[in-house]
């Protein structure tokens, strides 16, 4: 193990302003460490702002597309402006027109297949926010090394949503990352083996921080985030959330995977097999210890964890020809998901009928409603909320009974499920 390597990914809140890079660099000077990779999303929203740029290229509204890609550049350009208030240095200001000029063109260029076309213009947020953090660091005393992430990650071609190739990634990390000092890399983005751009999924950045981990044998992997760590609840809904300060790598799995949005759902598993212990910390209390999760810890959390998910639509599926739903019928639905890249959160099944909870998006559901109606009677009912309870007791799963009409629910002997229409 190479426990004098450490990787911190920084999430878009913690770059969102100038002050953000600061701070990030006033963290970075705090660490010690013989090699720090540092893993970055791109600044703010900027990726929600991507996707809208992309969807109005896509459509042929090519001004729309231009007029906001250049606000996006010039909110980056107004961040360099407070961040070197002498002057862009002029290399980073040549990169910057080059990334410009690079989104220009991709715009210009709408392509066939709207996934490849996210990847190429989407992954573009996190070049401008590492050429950004990487030149303020060489500018204040903190030497480092820019890297492209591309060049390292590589992937299968399945766009928006790309498969790590393991062994090549293992290669181009023991062959190309500097043995020392600061790394400055992004987050979500790669490559496939053709070396067309590819992105990890939205918020994949941590997953990119815990590829690069597992292929260095880190020895730590840090998320910093706007939160204290892994709470019991999202504070936004519960105000009495509480900070969980030790969590076993199965239970934070868990959370993940039921929709806890601290942590990208496929960030634990590689650090659980290379024993990487990984901290979920503040950014804006960065001496505070936030969440712990290492080997070892097997206990479940004290308390019930409730996972929140909104805008779930409820798809009732019931055979027209009254066969039972075998497994065969079930590997074909979930094939029919997975083409569509709908996200099933919630999945019931009896002899002649099934049910799951998917995310709602109305293009993705009428696709699916299509799919489905030749062999099955289908129902979608939308606007609902799924609370996910692990280690549920009678009374919390009473208090998220409160917030609406129960639709489904089903518990298995650690975790609950509600689907509710919520009240009002
Ligand atoms: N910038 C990407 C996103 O917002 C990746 C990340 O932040 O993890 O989804
Ligand atoms: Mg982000």
């Amino acid at each position: 193990m190479d426990r004098l390597t450490s990787v911190h990914k920084f999430g878009g809140a913690s770059v969102r302003d100038a002050e953000g890079v600061r701070n990030l660099a006033r963290i970075i000077s705090s660490l010690d460490g013989h090699r720090l990779l540092i893993v970055i999303s791109a600044m703010g929203k900027t990726t929600n702002a991507l996707e809208s740029i992309l969807s109005a290229s896509q459509e042929g509204q090519t001004g729309e597309a231009l007029a906001q890609w250049n606000a996006l550049e010039k909110r980056h350009v107004a961040i360099c402006a407070e961040l070197f208030p002498e002057g862009i240095p002029e290399d980073l200001q040549r990169t910057l027109e080059a990334i410009g000029q690079r989104g220009q063109q991709l715009i210009g260029q709408p392509d066939a297949s709207y996934d490849r076309a996210y990847d190429q213009l989407v992954g573009l947020g996190e070049l401008f926010s590492t050429h950004i953090v990487s030149g303020f660091f060489a500018q204040n005393g903190l030497p480092n090394q820019w890297v492209d992430a591309r060049d390292l990650i590589k992937t299968d071609s399945r766009h928006r949503d790309a498969h790590i190739d393991w062994q090549a990634t293992e290669q181009n990390i023991s062959n190309d990352l500097p043995e020392k000092g600061v790394i400055v890399t992004q987050g979500f983005i790669a490559s496939d083996l053709g070396g067309t751009a590819t992105t990890l999924g939205r918020e994949g950045s941590d997953y990119s921080a815990a590829v690069l981990a597992y292929c260095l044998k880190a020895g730590k992997v840090s998320i910093w985030k706007d939160v204290p760590g892994i709470l019991n609840a999202d504070p936004r809904f519960f105000p009495d959330a509480v900070l969980l300060d030790r969590l076993s790598y199965d239970e934070a799995i868990e959370l993940a995977y039921h929709g806890a949005t601290v942590i990208h759902p496929r960030t634990i598993q590689p650090l659980k097999e290379k024993n990487i212990v990984l901290e979920v910390k503040s950014f804006k209390q960065p001496d505070s210890a936030g969440t712990r999760i290492e080997d070892g810890l097997t206990a479940p959390p004290p308390l019930p964890c409730f996972i929140r998910k909104s805008k779930q639509a409820f798809i009732q599926l019931h055979r027209k020809d009254l066969t039972f739903m075998a497994e065969e019928h079930l590997s074909a639905i979930y094939k029919v998901f997975d083409a569509h890249k709908a996200r099933v959160h919630l999945s019931a099944h009896s002899a002649v009928s099934s049910a799951f909870s998917v995310d709602e998006e109305n293009r993705i559901l009428r696709s699916l409603a299509a799919e489905f109606r030749p062999n099955f009677d289908v129902s979608i009912q939308t606007g609902l909320r799924l609370f996910t309870i692990r280690h549920y007791t009678d009374d919390s799963i009473k208090m998220i009974e409160k917030e609406g009409m129960t639709v489904h629910i089903q518990k298995s002997s650690a975790t609950c499920q509600l689907l509710l229409k919520p009240h009002g």
